[in-house]
């Protein structure tokens, strides 16, 4: 069907979508934040770990990445062979401009012998200055990796890198970033949550503030909130203290168990900025396309290599 400037919609949308993906043999990879409706003509829904390994597995020449910026980017590190799709170009995540590879060249100066643990949410200019990059599901692993006589640079989420390290007796530097989203949730938040719903199970993501995490049953990231509602049994009662495109993962997950949003201010407009007919566009016009200069790719690769290994 020809549509000349008029962009088909509804039923119409979704099956030139899967025209499209066919005639270029695309694959969809989508986050767990994003719409509901992108989330359901995904071939993969996930966290960043889930995604960057699909990525590096993927038997497709297209790879259309329902995320934000720095997740599109690690697909193309992964699978340099394929050509790697980010429908929004102005979806970004500004935590993962908090911290640039001058700044953690600079912090490495200060801290010598230290090692540098990027989470995954940075640019692939500061992946490639890291010893290991890492995201919310295997951080506390990769931490737990390095010895105890080594000092850690943890950026550029301060709230997960106190989260994963607060056990260690070893130096660890907190580099100061945050996920403007998930740093809005506070205790008070939770609490006024837990009177209203008292029988309910807290559950957050390790962006989420120190004392918020502490106040939680359980802190998770995405994949692994996807893993523990597998295991609840029916009808439990549960707060999720995350971006709020998550519950519509854990309902199609377990439809029999109830989500109370730990707040309704934990919208990422970034994330929230791609609709199926910028999946269309994309597929129609082959944008955008994000690439990495080789150098940088091969540095950052060793990182999220090293990460893959460990996790
Ligand atoms: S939810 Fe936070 S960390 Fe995730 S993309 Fe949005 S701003 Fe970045």
């Amino acid at each position: 069907m020809e549509y000349g400037h008029i962009p088909p919609s509804g039923e119409e949308l979704v099956k030139e979508i899967e025209r499209l993906k066919k005639e270029r043999n695309a694959v969809i990879l989508v986050h767990n934040y994003q719409f509901e409706e992108v989330q359901a003509i995904g071939d993969f829904v996930g966290d960043s770990l889930e995604l960057s390994r699909k990525a590096a597995s993927l038997d497709a020449d297209v790879i259309v990445f329902c995320g934000v910026h720095f997740m599109a980017e690690t697909a193309a590190i992964l699978a340099p062979d394929k050509t790697v799709l980010l429908p929004v170009a102005a979806a970004d995540c500004p935590m993962a401009r908090m911290a640039t590879a001058q700044e953690i060249r600079r912090i490495k100066e200060e801290h010598p012998g230290s090692v540098v643990v990027t989470y995954v949410n940075s640019t692939a200019e500061t992946k490639a200055e890291a010893d290991y990059c890492c995201t919310s599901a295997n951080a506390a692993k990769i931490v737990q990796k390095i010895g105890e006589d080594k000092e850690i640079v943890f950026a550029p989420d301060q709230h997960l890198g106190e989260w994963v390290t607060q056990a260690r007796r070893g130096n660890v530097t907190l580099w100061p970033g945050y996920c403007p989203v998930h740093v809005r949730l506070t205790v008070d938040d939770i609490e006024k949550a837990r009177e209203r719903h008292p029988d309910a199970l807290v559950m957050v993501h390790p962006e989420c503030r120190l004392d918020v995490c502490q106040e939680a049953d359980i802190v998770a990231s995405t994949g692994g909130m996807v893993r523990r509602v597998k295991e609840l049994p029916a009808g439990t009662r549960l707060i999720i203290g995350t971006e709020l495109g998550m519950i519509s993962r854990l309902r199609r997950e377990r439809p029999d168990l109830e989500y109370i949003p730990a707040s309704n201010d934990l919208v990422c407009t970034d994330m929230k900025m791609t609709r199926l007919v910028n999946v269309w566009e994309a597929l129609r016009d082959m944008k955008h396309r994000i690439t990495v200069p080789p150098e940088t790719a091969a540095r950052a690769r060793l990182s999220i290599e090293r990460m893959l290994e460990v996790s």
